[in-house]
């Protein structure tokens, strides 16, 4: 759900009132204690550099990062801080994608955790056995909130894969400082009331989920702390014992026990069906390493998430038919109409050939191949819009030529929720991350692990619905739900040029192709190209635009037959651009979901000897006795 995340405009105060104090003071208001709320759009400087959408999240990337850890150890410390003050969006209850470009042998590897369907899920899993004429169950609140729609978590599995393969920290010690950001807790705003708010039926659906996140029946007021001491101790726990207490120790059999049995409250009106998750399914779980997309737009080359996502195959073949149908120097709104209808002919072939790989053969060469850009480039009439949908291309019949293609399958008909958090990170030795992870729905299924302080996916729902045998995205035991994550990086002459992500649902393929166009055809600057207006068209009839898009290209895009269909805010983006010199621009939200946080090491170059004349920035004296960092 696209929520505006409002910021409680007392966060700046907090930080002056509370730079004094003890950390882990038992303090009930936010005035007590060092919390840190400052949002930061943009940071210029040097020796690496962390963004979120979460402060808090971002300064504990940047510590690890000023205590020596590199890009791998920051990314992972952050997105474990994030399970902590982005609950309904990430955590260690869902999964993701992580792009990671090594300085060292300059290349860029990923790392596939994506939720997996239990091996014994039925392929009407989502249709109600209630509905006379085999309808599946609504997609909100219904499918969402309940045991079926859970896959087998991958972020942990992601954490432990990415520190063991490229990290100098352990997983215990990268959990540390969430673990004490989680006791001490975080100063609730708006944005986690407001999404607390629309997530109360379905919290109230179970019988556990309301202790944590509606103390006293009532979501939490902006400005008071939200601690999640129950996360503590799981963090806690895992530091010690490591992944096997979840995937196959105690926190194994309690997810599996309110999976296959969700604590359903008496109260509720919704169905709350179980899942068929077992002790098997997470033991069998793997992150798995796997080369990224590889596409190259305007001499730039662009990596991406291979399948299960769909990220990368689906951003690169876009910006390929932009390329191969207009040039760099087109006038804006020519090179606004191809842009949007390149994505529409993207998305088209997303639908026909997009799932899981370990179960369909997805021509990820041919999606990504100019030729097959060129031919369906011929697609686009300069002089107006297509009617949507439009046709996939087949894959086995293309020559590059303007020659009509078959049509294949049906366009998709998207029912992805909008929530999910992103991040990214470089650390002084020029490593990249790009790390996009989610639970799926703000607030995910609505079941929290009792007493362990995390919510549990609702991933499953990105399958089709529907079982149909020709659908690359059809259920199955064992298979990773297709995604839209598009965790990005891209090289200039074999050097990292900019890295970028962003939440979203399905907008999140064009959110991310949007900003790469901005940047590299419409020639803005990296703030200007992640804070431009948006528009989403995923070969649907009418394009989705933010209310600034429309008014500034609504009459001339309309002239050439777009329709627009307004949302508040599309996506919630984070990117690095990496200058001469080392100079490192960070970007985060300026605006959406309340502004996000982009931190540098240091504002000054560091001198011939490595020293900096400066410390990172004005939060010099903050957190000075934080020992979220001690070494193990
Ligand atoms: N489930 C979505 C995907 O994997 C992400 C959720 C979102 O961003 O809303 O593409």
């Amino acid at each position: 759900m696209s929520l505006r995340r409002t910021r409680s405009i007392r966060a700046a105060a907090v930080v002056a009132a509370g730079a004094t104090a003890l950390a882990g003071a038992l303090v009930g208001t936010a005035q007590a204690d060092p919390r840190y709320s400052t949002k930061t759009p943009t940071s210029k400087g040097f020796g690496g550099a962390v963004t979120s959408v979460d402060p808090e999240a971002s300064r504990i990337g940047i510590e690890v990062l000023k205590r020596g850890g590199n890009a791998v150890d920051a990314a992972v410390a952050t997105a474990a801080a994030l399970g902590v003050t982005e609950p309904y969006s990430a955590g260690i209850g869902g999964g993701g994608y992580f792009v990671f470009y090594d300085a060292d042998t300059e290349k860029v590897r990923t790392i596939d955790g994506r939720e997996t369907a239990p091996k014994a899920i039925d392929q009407d899993a989502f249709i109600d056995p209630e509905s006379p004429t085999g309808e599946p169950y609504n997609f909100f609140p219904e499918r969402v909130t309940s045991g079926v729609s859970i896959g087998v978590p991958g972020t942990l599995a992601t954490w432990e894969k990415a520190l063991d393969e490229w990290g100098s920290y352990s997983l215990r010690k990268a959990l540390k400082p969430a673990t004490k950001l989680a006791r001490r807790g975080f100063v609730v705003d708006e944005t986690f009331q407001q999404q607390t708010i629309e997530n109360q039926e379905r919290f109230e659906a179970y019988t556990t989920t309301p202790e944590l996140f509606l103390p006293g029946g009532e979501a939490p007021e902006p400005g008071s702390i939200f601690r999640n001491r129950d996360l503590a101790r799981t963090y806690q726990q895992i530091a010690k014992q490591g992944t096997d207490y979840f995937y196959e120790g105690r926190l194994a059999r309690e997810i599996v026990a309110v999976v296959q049995d969700p604590p359903k409250s008496p109260t509720t009106d919704l169905p709350v069906p179980p899942g068929e998750m077992t002790l098997e399914d997470l033991d069998d779980y793997k992150a798995l390493l796997q080369k990224p997309t590889k596409s190259d737009y305007r001499g730039y080359e662009i990596f991406g998430m291979a399948p299960s996502s769909s990220g990368g195959t689906t951003v690169g073949e876009s910006l390929n038919i932009v390329e191969q149908s207009i040039g760099k120097d087109a006038a804006e709104i020519t090179a606004l109409h191809h842009y949007l209808e390149a994505s529409a002919l993207a998305f088209a072939d997303r639908a026909a050939y997009l799932g899981d790989p370990a179960f369909v053969d997805v021509p990820v060469e041919d999606l990504l191949s100019d030729k097959f850009a060129r031919e369906r480039a011929c697609e686009i009439d300069p002089d107006e819009a297509a009617t949507k949908p439009v046709d996939s291309q087949d894959v086995d019949d293309y020559d590059g030529k303007c020659d009509p293609g078959d049509p294949g399958a049906d366009a998709d008909v998207d029912t992805e929720g909008l929530s999910t958090t992103n991040l990214t990170v470089t650390d002084k030795w020029g490593n990249v991350v790009e790390y996009t992870l989610t639970i799926e729905q703000t607030g995910g299924s609505g079941l929290l692990v009792p007493d362990r302080g995390f919510l549990l996916n609702n991933e499953l729902t990105d399958f089709s619905a529907e079982f149909d045998r020709d659908d690359p995205n059809r259920i199955e035991g064992g298979k990773r739900p297709r995604s839209s994550m598009s965790p990005t990086i891209v090289l200039d002459d074999g050097e990292p040029f900019l890295a970028l992500g962003t939440p979203g649902g399905s907008t999140i393929i064009t959110t991310v192709s949007q900003i790469l166009f901005n940047r590299i055809d419409l020639g803005m600057t990296i703030e200007e190209a992640l804070a431009a207006p948006r528009a989403s068209q995923r070969n649907t009839e009418t394009v989705t635009a933010e209310p600034a898009f429309i008014s500034e290209h609504g009459a001339a895009l309309g002239a050439l037959g777009h329709e627009f269909t307004e949302s508040a805010e599309i996506g919630a983006a984070t990117a690095i651009e990496f200058g001469k010199d080392g100079l490192l621009t960070a970007v985060a939200e300026p605006v959406r979901r309340g502004g996000g946080a982009a931190l540098v090491v240091s504002k000054s170059r560091p001198d011939k000897n490595g020293h900096k004349d400066d410390d990172h920035d004005d939060r010099k004296n903050d957190h000075k006795d934080d020992d979220d960092h001690d070494d193990d």
